[in-house]
């Protein structure tokens, strides 16, 4: 057996989860700034929760989806994103019984048998959210908001992002459409490819979705869906439209998108990045206002946004240059001979009792060599030599400014903290 992990599937390595973690810490802060909760959802579902919902025909169903029968013969499913798993929970315990919108958001791993490139990866990771019971255009412009929030606080800058924005109307606007793409297409059957032809005849809209050269010239001049929009969702687009310039949000309008999963109405949006190349999407979303009652709830309309993480990272760490591995613990013990290193035991024991982050060598290198991890892995060198300790002391060394000064051991352990800046 090859010792190697899983293609697609990366391993995220301690210098980099620093970053994952200040990361995820900020888009759990962001998200309770507007009010959203944390759902924490599994990554199997049934199989049958996807097709449903994403679509029979969309490539997350039909291409890339992770499918295995368990031991009973039950076909499950690894997650290839979460909406369907949010309102799946939502109908489950029953959240809309209380008649409030429910506002919830999730960090998580997702599985798609893509074929792995920059920017994706078969296990990549999203956070998003989703709130429900709302038809209000002013509650896709806040999710809108958030999106451009988030980004701007981890970082990133408006110049360097663009909006992408486009309506696809509600079901009753859906079969005008469809057939308007059908007949469109049909007239260019022979220019499309094989996956397309049968997109034509399963759901033409997906045709939109595909990124073959061949298939380009054709969809440019496909039918646009903001030109079979029904009054009411017109309107509902126009009124977010204007409240996107209100609180001076850019947008461009791109008729061509669609975003790959079935399950959308009305609103659809991604939020890109100048600086990624092909795979710029950073987070895309949109309503999906028949979902709820798709799945057997009452009828409920949606809206929501998810993104990657590794995307994140990816145009984040390209802006810097990732810093020097900052120092993560407080102090380094330096035991000096046998007694030493028995009463630094004891010492370790206690500071981490009271929270100051502290490790030693247990490696038996020698004091040059301890000294240097110290020097990478801790602001403060707590070093235990057989004099000090017979008086009671130990010596603090400061390792950025290099001075350092003996002190009471019971004083120290009394109040580290007042020795350590
Ligand atoms: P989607 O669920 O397809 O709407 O994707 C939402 C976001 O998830 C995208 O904008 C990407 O940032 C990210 N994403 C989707 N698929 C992958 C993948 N295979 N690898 C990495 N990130 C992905």
């Amino acid at each position: 057996m090859k010792v190697e992990s899983v293609r697609g599937m990366r391993d995220i390595l301690p210098e980099e989860a620093g970053l994952w973690q200040k990361l995820e810490n900020e888009i759990r802060s962001v998200f309770s700034l507007y009010g959203y909760r944390e759902i924490r959802l599994p990554l199997l579902e049934l199989a049958e929760l996807f097709s449903r919902t994403v679509g029979e025909a969309t490539d997350i169903v039909h291409k890339e989806m992770y499918v295995f029968p368990d031991k009973k013969g039950q076909m499950l499913a690894l997650r290839p994103e979460a909406t369907a798993s949010v309102v799946r929970a939502y109908i489950e315990h029953g959240l809309y019984a209380k008649g409030d919108l429910a506002k919830l958001y999730y960090i998580g791993p997702m599985f798609r048998y893509e074929k792995p490139q920059r920017g994706r990866q078969r296990q990549f990771h999203q956070y998003g959210v989703e709130a429900l019971g709302s038809l209000d255009p002013a509650l896709d412009a806040e999710v809108i908001d958030l999106a451009w929030h988030l980004m701007e606080r981890v970082g990133l800058s408006r110049e360097g992002l663009f909006l992408r924005l486009n309506s696809i109307g509600c079901r009753e606007d859906r079969p005008l459409y469809r057939e308007a793409l059908r007949s469109y297409f049909s007239g260019q059957k022979e220019k499309l490819c094989l996956d397309c032809q049968r997109r034509l005849e399963e759901n033409p809209l997906r045709i939109l979705d595909c990124k073959e050269p061949q298939c380009q010239g054709a969809i440019t001049g496909a039918p646009k869906s903001l030109d079979y929009l029904c009054e009411k969702c017109r309107e509902h687009f126009e009124e977010l439209l204007s409240i996107l310039r209100d609180l001076g949000l850019s947008y461009e309008l791109d008729p061509r998108l669609v975003r790959g999963i079935d399950y959308y109405t009305r609103t659809v949006f991604e939020l890109c990045s100048r600086e990624l190349g092909a795979q710029d999407a950073l987070l895309g979303g949109g309503r999906y206002d028949d979902l709820v009652e798709l799945l057997g709830g009452p009828p409920t309309p949606g809206v929501g946004f998810a993104g990657g993480m590794e995307r994140l990272v990816l145009v984040l760490s390209q802006n810097r240059p990732v810093d020097a591995e900052a120092p993560d613990l407080d102090v380094y013990l330096v035991p000096i001979g046998e007694e030493g290193r028995r009463k630094a035991l004891e010492i370790l024991a206690s500071l981490r009792r009271l929270g100051i982050a502290t490790d030693l060598d247990y490696m038996g290198r020698s004091l040059r060599k301890v000294m240097s991890v110290a020097a990478r892995r801790a602001r403060y060198a707590l070093l235990l030599g057989p004099d000090e300790l017979s008086q009671g002391k130990v010596n603090l060394k400061d390792l950025r400014s290099g001075t350092s000064s003996t002190l009471p051991l019971p004083e120290f352990l009394a109040r580290p903290r007042d020795f350590l800046s």
